[in-house]
């Protein structure tokens, strides 16, 4: 279940977290950021130090659902068990082995009924 967020309430306090540490003060604001949402929507002055703090925490944040880059296709969608749902191929240390293993019955003399 996904927890409710108010965006507005969260930049203020991640604005309020991060300016005290501002080394200069008495400055006009840079930045005007906005936000409107269904629980209401207001608008910030940032700060130089608070926008580039901003900025580095989004450009730091990974999706909990990242986890890379499909090696054979190149999809994004690896599922908790490190399988790509676009063409199958399972990453990992499992994922490894079976490729291996496939491989090599690949590489082998074709098995049939004996003539
Ligand atoms: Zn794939």
């Amino acid at each position: 279940m996904t927890v409710p967020l108010d965006p507005a309430t969260v930049i203020a306090e991640f604005a309020e977290r991060v300016a005290p540490y501002d080394p200069v003060t008495g400055v006009p604001p840079v930045a005007l950021v906005g936000v409107r949402t269904a629980t209401g929507e207001a608008v910030f002055q940032l700060s130089d130090h608070v926008l580039r703090a901003m900025c580095r925490a989004l450009e730091a944040y990974r999706d909990p659902q990242d986890r890379g880059t499909c090696v054979q296709c190149g999809g994004r969608r690896l599922d908790d068990n490190l399988h790509c749902p676009d063409c199958g191929r399972l990453h990992g240390i499992l994922g490894e082995v079976i490729a291996r293993h496939a491989r090599r019955v690949a590489e082998e003399a074709p098995h049939g009924p004996a003539a």
